[in-house]
């Protein structure tokens, strides 16, 4: 099989907020939707690689956070494709419950308290739920690859692992200051808000040992391998919290 072009979508500028598309020879794949209103930012960068909507063949959406799902409806629709996700989140994508937030930092505080993070996106469920343990090959998508659960950031985060060694991991991490995009994108550092740093440390432990070189990432990006572990290092030096002690709910 030929192989795959990842394709950076800016949805918002700098790196701060990024969508992704595979691109291989028998159609492209969407990793994540961005921010409601984002389709035609998407499409800018399908009519640069000669594509339309209806050439996607399959939405990955990595978690229910409004900057990765929120246009998730309005593409799904625009292009026909199905929406891929996990079960973990499936009461945020149908706006059942609202997602609990676990703060990093001053700036992901003050980012809350903006209230832009809390707001609602349109509903979906996705056509392809994933359960815990199970991957989707994404062979039948014209990708050599699949998508398998890789829960911290949220429950139900997934992640896309390529035979090249590209990996679109959303935020199981970020990199660079303020949302990702100004400074120091080579830096490693912990998105706004995470459920479980160490078992994301563990499931980015995992696909580095899987053969995963090169990190995609929401915000900021990409990282190789070596900084992804070194991250991996920091967030196991964190204090186990209680579950649930640092998700306040909004
Ligand atoms: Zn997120
Ligand atoms: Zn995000």
């Amino acid at each position: 099989m030929e192989s795959v072009r990842v394709v950076r979508v800016p949805i918002l500028p700098l790196g701060m907020v990024n969508c992704h598309l595979l691109v291989g020879p028998q159609g492209c794949v969407l990793v994540d939707a961005g921010l409601p209103g984002s389709e035609k930012k998407v499409r800018r960068v399908l009519r640069q690689q000669g594509l339309d909507y209806a050439d996607i063949k399959l939405i990955v959406i990595t978690h229910a956070h409004i900057d990765h799902a929120g246009a998730a409806r309005k593409l799904a629709k625009l292009s026909g494709a199905p929406i891929v996700a996990h079960a973990g989140d499936l009461d945020y994508y149908q706006q059942k419950k609202r997602m609990t937030f676990c703060t990093t930092g001053w700036v992901s505080r003050v980012f809350l308290r903006t209230g832009l993070i809390l707001r609602p996106y349109a509903p979906f469920t996705p056509n392809v739920l994933l359960q815990d343990g199970q991957a989707l090959d994404l062979r039948p998508y014209g990708l050599p690859g699949h998508v398998r659960h890789t829960p911290g950031h949220t429950a139900g985060s997934i992640s896309i692992e390529l035979e090249g060694g590209d990996a679109m991991v959303g935020d199981l991490l970020a990199s660079g200051v303020m949302l990702g995009g100004l400074m120091r994108t080579s830096h490693a550092r912990r998105p706004p808000f995470e459920d479980d740093p160490h078992q994301v440390a563990d499931e980015l432990q995992r696909l580095v040992d899987g053969g995963m070189q090169r990190f995609y990432l929401g915000h900021g990006g990409p990282l190789p391998a070596t900084e992804v572990l070194r991250h991996a290092q920091v967030l196991r030096s964190l204090p186990k919290q209680a579950a649930g002690h640092c998700c306040a709910q909004h």
